[in-house]
């Protein structure tokens, strides 16, 4: 998502945290390796071709591969006790945990489980794994949040696919409409909409699409942009092509540097 465009719109004014010294933000852990193999499980789902055993993922919007992830993360929403799933206009899936407060707005964490034609594996679905991976560590350490939580899978980010970009947030911005975006079209030329192809897997449903039909009280996302050189070995994708990240050592954000093919 863009972030800037994003925040402007809502009218959210970003604010940076990093003091995670309190004994119980200390004590916080995820299953890295449950996450790992997520990402890497649900890398099956690509056209074939793309992705080979040094990386690589083709899952693009609105495709059997893209339905494919989509079953795959609204079955995994539901095992874990989503008190809310649903599908807005645009495909994007909004899965809502309880919090310990009902009246406050949740806070949504995700990114995008669609791809880029020649991205890698964590180009998105990092973000939307790393936020179940979440999820399931409060829920396995009986961590009750004060704010209910909210999973989303967000619709053609990078238009890969189709074009404009954003596809789904934009709307949820106030800065574009569902049929604006269902009548994006298909980069190939084979003329395309999102809105057709998120049809044919089954993927328009009725949920909220709008900030004000479904207000957030903040968005976490981890989100790399890359290319599937970040999965091979350093000293192989050194350069000034390779995608690469970095944890900044006094914030919880993450530095990227993406390729130009990549919106965000
Ligand atoms: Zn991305």
């Amino acid at each position: 998502m863009q972030r800037q465009h994003f925040a402007r719109a809502l009218g959210i004014t970003r604010r940076h945290y990093s003091d995670v010294n309190s004994t119980q933000a200390q004590k916080l852990k995820i299953n890295s390796s449950r996450l790992w193999n997520d990402i890497h499980h649900t890398a099956q789902w690509s056209a074939p071709g793309a992705t080979t055993d040094a990386g690589g993922l083709c899952r693009l919007s609105g495709t059997t591969y893209d339905k494919r992830a989509r079953d795959w993360f609204a079955d995994q929403v539901r095992t874990l006790g989503a008190s809310s799933y649903k599908v807005n206009a645009t495909g994007s899936q909004i899965a809502t945990f309880d919090g310990q407060k009902a009246n406050v707005p949740p806070v949504a964490m995700g990114s995008h489980l669609d791809s880029v034609a020649t991205g890698g594996r964590f180009d998105g679905p990092l973000g939307v794994l790393g936020a179940l991976e979440v999820m399931r560590s409060f829920k396995e350490q009986g961590i009750k949040t004060h704010a209910p939580i909210a999973l989303i899978n967000w619709t053609n980010e990078e238009g890969a696919r189709f074009m404009p970009p954003l596809g789904s947030s934009s709307v949820y911005a106030g800065q574009s409409s569902i049929e604006a975006a269902h009548a994006s079209t298909a980069n190939d030329g084979s003329g395309d909409t999102l809105g057709a192809a998120l049809q044919a897997i089954g993927y328009v449903g009725d949920g909220p699409n709008t900030f004000q039909e479904f207000p957030i009280a903040g968005h976490f996302e981890i989100h790399v942009e890359q290319q599937t050189s970040l999965e091979r070995p350093v000293n192989q994708s050194a350069g000034s092509k390779a995608g690469r990240a970095s944890r900044s050592s006094k914030s919880s954000s993450m530095e990227k540097m993406g390729m130009p093919t990549l919106t965000r």
